[in-house]
């Protein structure tokens, strides 16, 4: 059986909304109470049309608040879990997700043992090579979205082509190539 192409989505504020939310937080972008949890307008839709167009759809998302002491592994499965019961409920699809990978490290962090670097660190390649070999997927022909210049970096790292790297404009960031996950996913399907 040949390899399936995936296109990894990052998390935090490509799918879910976390800065708006958190904006008066210790630390605005920790989001670990999964009772908080919202969707991007648009995102459901977009996942969908991406695994309708035949890419295993993989999220990759930075939980370095672990090792800040923001949350806890648990409190990560927890978002996820959200995350997951909001996208079903959004599209009828309970397998719309192949996987969630997340990173819970930090070379700045406090909390042991995950205040060290560690290759799931975004921009490093980690957490894409091991769903390729987890997941059976081909890095050539899969595609990336996220709202940070490190979730492009982390893709490329991985072998994925920089042009179907996509960076969006979600939280504002002024090289986006897209407004959105929902326009990234668009571009993607044709
Ligand atoms: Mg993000």
């Amino acid at each position: 059986m040949t390899n399936r192409p995936a296109v990894f989505v990052d998390r935090d504020d490509t799918i879910i909304d976390t800065t708006a939310v958190t904006r008066s937080d210790p630390i605005p972008g920790d989001l670990y109470d999964p009772s908080r949890a919202t969707l991007i307008t648009g995102s459901a839709d977009a996942l969908l049309r991406l695994k309708r167009a035949g890419f295993a759809v993989v999220v990759y998302t930075s939980q370095g608040g672990v090792a800040r002491g923001s949350g806890t592994l648990r409190d990560c499965d927890a978002v996820n879990d959200a995350m997951r019961r909001l996208l079903t409920e959004a599209t009828g699809d309970p397998h719309l997700l192949a996987a969630v990978y997340f990173c819970p490290f930090h070379p700045k962090g406090t909390v042991a043992p995950f205040n060290r670097e560690h290759p799931w660190r975004k921009p490093g390649p980690g957490m894409l090579t091991a769903a390729a070999l987890e997941l059976g997927l081909d890095l050539a022909r899969s595609w990336a979205i996220g709202d940070k210049p490190r979730d492009c970096e982390a893709a490329v790292a991985a072998g994925i082509d920089p042009s179907r790297a996509i960076l969006v404009g979600t939280s504002g960031e002024p090289t986006a190539r897209c407004r959105d996950l929902a326009a990234a996913a668009a571009l993607v399907t044709g």
